[in-house]
C-alpha cells in the first residue's frame, strides 16, 4: 500500500511474520495489505493510519454498545481492583453469582441454571454433553444422537462441529466427528441454487426422523430464527415453534444456540422470544459482554440440572470445566452490558433502526446482481448472484463478496461477507445517524462499484 506510515509498515511486517489468522487463507493474507486496527471509538474502528471506519458487522457479531464505552470500561477497571479471576471449581465468586441471577431473570421461562465457559463453541459443546449425559444419568442409554439443521453453524471445536452442517468449513474434519442426523433448513431461497424448502417440509422431515429414530435422539439443536454463518438464512415464522412442538411430542431436549442471535440482535433480547419458545438448553456468548471479553454461558432447566444430582459414586456429576470458567472481568463486563440495555432503552430503540435497515434492503433488492435480501432484526444478508433471474451464483473463487466489502473500505466501512452474501450487522446500540451513513455506503458500493467488480476479469 503506497504511502503507509512507518507504524503500519512495521505492524504489518510483524503480523505477517508471527500470526496465523482464523478462517483465513494465509497465502492471500501474506500477499495483501490488510487493515490493522489500533483503536475503537463508539461505532468506529480506527486503523494504524488513523483512518476511521464504521464497524458494520459489530466486530464479527459480538459488539453491542460500541467500543470504548465508559460504563463497561469502568466496570472492568473496578473489577480489576478487586480480582481479575478466581476459579469456580470448588469456590464461588461474587460477579459470576450476580450475572447468573441476571441472566436467568431475562432468559426464556424454564431456564434456571447457568454453566459458564469462554466461547460460543464451548457453550455448545457443554449443551451437547449435558444433553447426552442427561439421558445417560436417567438410564436412557440409547439416546445418544443429535439432530441439527443443514448449513447449521455452532462453532469450531470437534463437538460443536459434529452438530454443524457447513461442509465448506467442516467437510475435511468429518472422520473426526460423531454422527449427527440432519434436516434441511427452511428458507425460501438458497444461494447454492438448491430449491426452496418450506417450513412444513422441514418440519415433516424432522418428524419423520424423530419417528424413525425414536428412543435414539438426545436433542435437537437449532439456531433460532436465523442461521447466521450459513449466510443469514432467515427461517419462516412458526418454524421454531414447530421444532419445539416436535421436541416435546417425541420427548427430546431442545437446544437453542443463541450465540449470534442473543442480546438484541434480532429485535428481541433473545430470538426464542419471537415465538415464545422455551428451550431446555440455551447457549450464549458473542454479545454477552458487549463484545469486550471472552465469556459464554449454557443455561438449562431445573429438570436437566436435577438429573445430575446424586452421590459421588453414582457418577452423575457433570465432569466438564474450563480454567477461566466464569471469569470475573468477563462477568463484570457482562453485568455492565446488561445494565446499559436498560439505561439506554436499547430494545425499545430497535424497531426504528430495523425499519431503516429494511427500507435500505428493499431499495437494494432491485439492483443488478442482487439475488436476495433478507434480515431478522439487525442481522441482514444481501446475496450477490451472477444471474438475478435464475439466481445462478458467481463462481466461488471469484470472491465477489470479498471485493465488494473491500470497496467499502475507502468509503469508510468495514464489513466481512460470507461467500457472496454481504453481511450487515450493526451493533444494536448504533445511533441512527451512523447507521444511515453505513447504509449509504452499502448502497453506493452496490450501485456503483459492484457492476465494475463483476465486469472485471
Ligand atoms: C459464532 C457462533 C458460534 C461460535 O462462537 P465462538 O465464540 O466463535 O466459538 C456458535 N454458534 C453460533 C450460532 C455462532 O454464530
Amino acid at each position: 500500500m503506497a504511502g503507509m506510515n512507518e507504524r503500519t509498515r512495521k505492524a504489518l511486517e510483524t503480523d505477517k511474520r508471527y500470526l496465523w489468522h482464523p478462517f483465513t487463507q494465509m497465502a492471500d493474507w501474506l500477499a495483501g495489505d490488510p487493515v490493522i486496527i489500533e483503536r475503537g471509538e463508539g461505532f468506529m474502528l480506527i486503523d494504524t493510519e488513523g483512518r476511521r471506519y464504521i464497524d458494520g458487522v459489530s466486530s464479527l457479531w459480538c459488539n453491542i454498545h460500541g467500543h470504548g464505552v465508559p460504563q463497561i470500561n469502568q466496570a472492568i477497571r473496578d473489577q480489576l481492583d478487586r480480582i481479575a479471576h478466581s476459579t469456580l471449581l470448588g469456590l464461588g465468586q461474587t460477579r459470576s453469582i450476580e450475572l447468573a441471577e441476571k441472566l436467568i431473570r431475562i432468559a426464556p421461562e424454564g431456564l434456571e441454571k447457568v454453566f459458564y465457559s469462554d466461547s460460543g463453541a464451548t457453550a455448545v459443546e457443554i449443551a451437547v454433553k449435558m444433553a447426552y449425559q442427561y439421558w445417560q444419568n436417567r438410564g436412557h442409554e440409547t439416546r445418544t444422537k443429535f439432530i441439527a439443521l443443514r448449513e447449521a453453524y455452532h462453532g469450531d471445536t470437534v463437538g460443536s462441529v459434529s452438530v454443524g452442517g457447513m461442509d465448506l468449513f467442516h467437510g475435511i474434519f468429518r472422520p473426526l466427528l460423531f454422527e449427527t442426523y440432519y434436516v434441511p433448513s427452511p428458507h425460501p431461497y438458497r444461494f447454492d441454487g438448491t430449491p426452496a424448502q418450506c417450513a412444513e417440509c422441514s418440519l415433516e422431515n424432522l418428524e419423520n426422523l424423530l419417528k424413525k429414530q425414536e428412543g435414539q435422539i438426545a436433542a435437537v439443536i437449532v439456531e433460532p430464527r436465523v442461521q447466521g454463518a450459513a449466510g443469514i438464512l432467515v427461517h419462516p415464522a412458526g418454524f421454531l415453534k414447530g421444532v419445539e412442538r416436535l421436541a416435546r411430542k417425541y420427548n427430546v431436549l431442545l437446544i437453542a444456540d443463541e450465540v449470534a442471535t442473543g442480546f438484541g440482535r434480532t429485535g428481541r433480547m433473545f430470538a426464542c422470544e419471537h415465538e415464545d419458545v422455551r428451550p431446555d438448553l440455551m447457549c450464549l456468548a458473542k454479545g454477552i459482554t458487549g463484545g469486550y471479553l471472552p465469556l459464554a454461558a449454557t443455561l438449562t432447566t431445573q429438570a436437566v440440572f436435577d438429573a445430575f444430582l446424586g452421590q459421588a459414586e453414582e457418577y452423575k456429576t457433570f465432569y466438564h470445566g474450563h480454567t477461566y470458567t466464569g471469569n470475573a472481568l468477563g462477568c463484570a463486563a457482562a453485568l455492565a452490558c446488561l445494565e446499559l440495555f436498560e439505561t439506554n432503552s436499547i430494545l425499545a430503540s430497535l424497531p426504528e433502526k430495523i425499519a431503516l435497515l429494511e427500507q435500505c434492503l428493499a431499495e437494494l433488492k432491485d439492483l443488478p446482481y442482487v439475488g436476495d435480501v433478507r434480515n431478522c432484526g439487525l442481522m441482514a444478508g444481501i446475496e450477490l448472484v451472477r444471474n438475478k433471474k435464475t439466481k445462478e451464483p458467481f463462481v466461488y473463487k471469484k470472491g465477489v463478496g470479498a471485493r465488494v466489502c473491500a470497496a467499502m473500505r475507502p468509503r469508510g466501512a468495514l464489513l466481512r461477507p460470507l461467500s457472496d452474501v454481504i453481511v450487515l450487522m450493526p451493533a444494536p446500540a448504533m445511533d441512527i445517524k451512523t447507521l444511515q451513513i453505513l447504509l449509504d455506503i452499502v448502497q453506493e458500493t452496490l450501485r456503483y462499484d459492484l457492476p465494475i467488480i463483476t465486469g472485471e476479469q
